[in-house]
């Protein structure tokens, strides 16, 4: 895992254990999770995306859950996302979702997740809008790319979207594969423990491979999705669009919710587009986790909450 500390391996090893998780979501958004997590139901959540739109920046709404254990909650995952394209629709909002293939039924088989996902996507097509496959651990890799090229070749690449993490080391096969059909691709670090006999275990080397994939896409004219909070990697990314003279319509800036909040409006003004990951939903220990192991400063805003009660 890049970046790899003791602390970051503990917490996203915590994050798996389903004792733990119903203990915490007890205590629910009360114990700082509100930072990062927009609100717990649909309805609140739109009311966050339209602050967002207000304030110039897009939203892609993020229904919380991953693993799901039985067929009835993925289909209710995908149930979800679709109603958030219905409200989205409805509402006028700037915004799009993303989805796990774990939580609509990966893990229960291929074809379940695939069932779930078309309808999905179906339903993205209807109301004219996207959904991104967000990319999970490495033991669904191979599947989750699979299954977003064989949906491109019956929808094609307007409605749905993909994510490639620079930390592993076939991303750059994958890059180049998913450029060739024209994808959509999200581009982030990766947020998962994965080891280095398949990821890059030094940070330098995930952000320089982070940026060979951002320029191989857009110099292959792909609608490209920088999702980082690295003020380096972004400056880096305006500078080479300027170079090359990518419009600033071919990308955007992707940031999540909650975080470098000054960041993503100084790039709105500066004329970028700026989407926010914006999750919503009571499954949120597991994000909230991941969160917390990227920064671990992160855990002062859980403790300051604990004691301000
Ligand atoms: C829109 C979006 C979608 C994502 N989707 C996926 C996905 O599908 N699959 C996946 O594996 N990962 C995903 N990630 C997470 C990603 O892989 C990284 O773990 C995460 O973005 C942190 O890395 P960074 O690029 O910001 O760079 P880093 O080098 O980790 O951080 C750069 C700077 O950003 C700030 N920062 C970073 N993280 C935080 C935080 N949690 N809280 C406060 N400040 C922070 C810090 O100031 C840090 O110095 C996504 C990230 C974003 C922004």
């Amino acid at each position: 895992m890049p970046g790899s500390s003791l602390f970051r391996q503990a917490v996203l090893a915590l994050a798996g254990n389903r004792l733990i998780s119903r203990v915490v979501r007890r205590f629910g958004m009360r114990l700082g999770a509100g930072r990062f997590v927009a609100a717990e139901s649909l309805e609140a959540a739109l009311v966050k995306v339209r602050e967002m739109n207000s304030e110039g920046l897009m939203v892609t709404l993020d229904y919380l859950g991953e693993n799901a254990q039985d067929p009835q909650l993925a289909e209710e995952a995908a149930r979800m996302a679709i109603r958030a394209l219905e409200k989205i629709d409805e509402s006028r909002l700037n915004a799009t979702v993303s989805v796990k293939l774990s939580q609509l039924g990966l893990k229960l088989g291929y074809d379940e997740a695939l069932k779930n996902l078309r309808k999905v996507v179906e339903a993205a097509r209807k109301h004219r809008n996207f959904v991104r496959i967000d990319m999970e651990d490495s033991s669904l890799t191979e599947a989750t790319v699979r299954m977003f090229e064989r949906l491109v070749e019956v929808y094609g690449t307007s409605h749905i979207g993909i994510v490639i993490q620079s930390y592993l080391y076939r991303s750059e096969r994958d890059v180049r594969r998913l450029a060739a059909r024209g994808a959509n691709v999200r581009i982030v670090k990766g947020a998962y423990r994965e080891p280095d006999t398949i990821a890059f275990p030094d940070m330098r080397d995930v952000d320089a491979n982070y940026l060979k994939l951002v320029r191989h896409l857009l110099r292959k004219r792909c609608y490209t999705a920088v999702a980082t909070h690295d003020e380096a990697i972004i400056d880096t990314v305006k500078l080479f669009a300027d170079q090359e003279g990518i419009e600033r319509n071919r990308f955007e800036f992707q940031m999540l919710y909650g975080v470098a909040g000054s960041l993503q409006r100084r790039l709105v003004d500066e004329g970028y587009r700026v989407r926010v990951y914006t999750p919503f939903g009571r499954e949120w220990y597991p994000y909230f986790s991941r969160r917390i192991a990227e920064r671990p400063a992160n855990m002062f805003f859980v403790l300051k909450s604990l004691f301000r009660r």
